[in-house]
């Protein structure tokens, strides 16, 4: 029922439509993961990898009020690094990476964090994910971080089908219109995280429905009352 059955890209007044409604309902998008600085949002971005945002801003509140740059990150130490994220899915690895990474920060780049996608890809455990996302909210460039998310919402939508992330992001490159470009990430991942859900859609609630070729659309749970734009035609 809920499977797709049209995948074909949407058109570019489709995709403005889709963007231009986003804006209207939430025209500043924030992410959840909380940070004070450019290097804690570069260690909570590595840390949220396969855990929620909210179980991560638990750890991270007591970590960063001690470590807020690298010198204080690598004076903790593994082990007290470790003690402060292990509520965190494979905490050990990633304490690991967050102290090499910080003393990479030291010895390479000045203990500041770097503005380009080389150079966060070259840090321990930061993959193009992850430096798309600091790019983007540390440094303000219009980059698309592509994680389930997103994959899933420009997939079922028609935005920018692609059989891998890198290739919904490139999709996504092409086809967002520039002044939405800086925003295009926290609306995508907000719409997958609260609407466009993996398992069941809220196609009834949707403000992008009118666009979007998946079908057929979910409807509501029966006994559930219209919302203020369910879809048109559709039964209450
Ligand atoms: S109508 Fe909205 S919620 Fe339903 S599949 Fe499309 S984007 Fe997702």
């Amino acid at each position: 029922m809920t499977s797709p059955k049209r995948t074909r890209r949407l058109s570019r007044s489709d995709v403005d439509a889709i963007f231009g409604a986003f804006s209207a309902a939430n025209p500043e998008p924030k992410g959840e993961l909380d940070y004070v600085n450019p290097f804690t949002l570069l260690v909570a971005v590595v840390l949220s990898a396969q855990a929620t945002d909210v179980g991560v801003n638990k750890a991270t509140g007591p970590l960063f009020a001690i470590a807020d740059t690298p010198e204080k990150m690598v004076a903790l130490g593994l082990e007290t690094i470790e003690a402060h994220i292990r509520t965190i899915g494979l905490f050990r690895t990633k304490a690991r990476n967050v102290l090499a990474l910080s003393e990479r920060l030291i010895a390479e780049f000045g203990s500041e964090v770097p503005q380009t996608r080389e150079a966060l890809e070259s840090l321990p455990g930061v993959g193009r994910k992850t430096a798309n996302v600091v790019l983007n909210i540390a440094f303000g460039q219009p980059t698309i971080a592509v994680d389930t998310h997103l994959f899933r919402v420009g997939n079922r939508t028609g935005l920018a089908p692609g059989k891998t992330p890198l290739a919904v992001e490139l999709g996504l490159e092409k086809i967002v219109p520039d002044r939405y470009r800086r925003h295009a990430h926290h609306w995508l991942i907000l719409h997958g995280r609260y609407v466009c859900k993996a398992r069941k859609p809220e196609c009834w609630h949707c403000l992008i429905a009118e666009w979007c070729r998946f079908e057929p659309k979910t409807p509501p749970p029966k006994g559930t009352l219209p919302l203020e734009g369910d879809l048109p035609g559709e039964e209450p």
